[in-house]
């Protein structure tokens, strides 16, 4: 039998057509892409490491969206949107008994058809854990249409990286898995919120956000579902050793929760109403006495004991680049090659 080929070209009006997932490259929908030569991108096929640890890392963020706190982060979110989207006819006479059933909507959609997910360290997607584009989708929602998801590539050196037999590595693998699948969820709120107000550059309301995140104008729903679900925004360090670390931190970012790996590992076996209790923060003393879950550090500890996972960003023609300023995004054209489903790299 002749080898598969590691990706499969798509283009033109076959690729129009290819939106649905249905071929062997899609499983349960997803497809995942690296970037190429000429700013195209190739599309990686089931068996090939990096695809499937982005299913495992999709299947889970999936999972962690659907559990009953998530549900109810959902609805919360949908609320705050639906009060002051009352120009979008979907929302403005959203009943409370719609709100579940558009939410299971969603998720329907997303699990039946992953968006694209593009694994990639370029465009300044080396100092993020994800990016999201939107488009606008005021007919019909379809994921693979509507949205591309920039997942960091840290996990592409995780397959081939020959300590991975190793405890510690293992260890290393599992926090970095549930680290990118809390970035994959959040992406998906963001997505979510698109799904309800439709218009691909209409921003997060402000009330939809938590803490230092957003702005006067600008919400930050994926930070919004984190805190409601985790009981504060998460961020992500590693130890000495390259082991990631994972913290809730609160509105001040001066208190921060290391979440332990005993928490960790109940997620990763989707064992979610454990430590996922609405309403019951993940630092809760009364709940989970003696540090069970999570261990304490003010932001200063948290600092000082685990260093960045990004490294810092290359200097600039003007001087240092400033944190969070883009160097060069996925550009509009790229964009629409893959929102069109023409991904135009050639197998060999
Ligand atoms: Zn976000």
């Amino acid at each position: 039998m002749p080898p598969m080929p590691q990706w499969q070209a798509i283009s033109g009006s076959a690729a129009e057509a290819d939106l649905a997932a249905s071929s062997p490259f899609d499983v349960c929908g997803l497809r995942v892409l690296l970037p190429a030569q000429n700013g195209s991108f190739r599309r990686l096929c089931p068996g090939d490491d990096v695809f499937d640890c982005v299913a495992s890392l999709a299947s889970l963020a999936l999972d962690l969206l659907e559990c009953k706190s998530s549900i109810l982060a959902l609805k919360a979110i949908t609320r705050d949107v639906a009060k002051v989207s009352l120009e979008v006819p979907g929302l403005r006479n959203l009943e409370e008994t719609d709100i579940e059933p558009t939410i299971l909507e969603y998720l329907g959609a997303i699990r039946t058809s992953f968006p694209h997910v593009v694994v990639s360290n370029q465009h300044g997607m080396e100092g993020k854990n994800g990016r999201t584009h939107k488009k606008d989708c005021q007919d019909a929602f379809q994921p693979k249409s509507a949205a591309v998801i920039e997942l960091n590539a840290t996990v592409r050196g995780y397959p081939t990286d020959p300590r991975a037999f190793l405890a510690k590595s293992t260890r290393r693998f599992r926090n970095l898995h549930l680290r990118l699948s809390i970035t994959l969820a959040h992406e998906l709120v963001h997505i979510f919120v698109l799904f309800l107000v439709r218009i691909g550059s209409e921003h997060t309301p402000p009330q939809v956000s938590f803490g230092p995140f957003g702005t006067r104008t600008v919400g930050e729903s994926g930070r919004s579902w984190e805190s409601k679900l985790f009981g504060g925004y998460i961020d992500m360090r590693h130890n000495t050793e390259g082991v990631e670390a994972i913290a809730l931190c609160d509105e001040t970012k001066q208190n921060c929760w290391r979440i332990k790996t005993v928490v960790i590992d109940d997620l990763l076996v989707r064992n979610f109403n454990r430590w996922l209790q609405p309403g019951v923060p993940l630092s809760d003393k009364e709940e989970y006495p003696q540090g069970q879950a999570t261990e304490r550090l003010t932001g200063l500890q948290w600092k000082v004991k685990y260093d960045d996972v990004f490294p810092p960003l290359p200097p600039t023609a003007q001087g240092a680049q400033k944190p969070g300023q883009e160097a060069q995004e996925l550009s509009p054209a790229q964009i629409a090659e893959l929102t069109a489903g023409k991904i135009m790299d050639m197998p060999q």
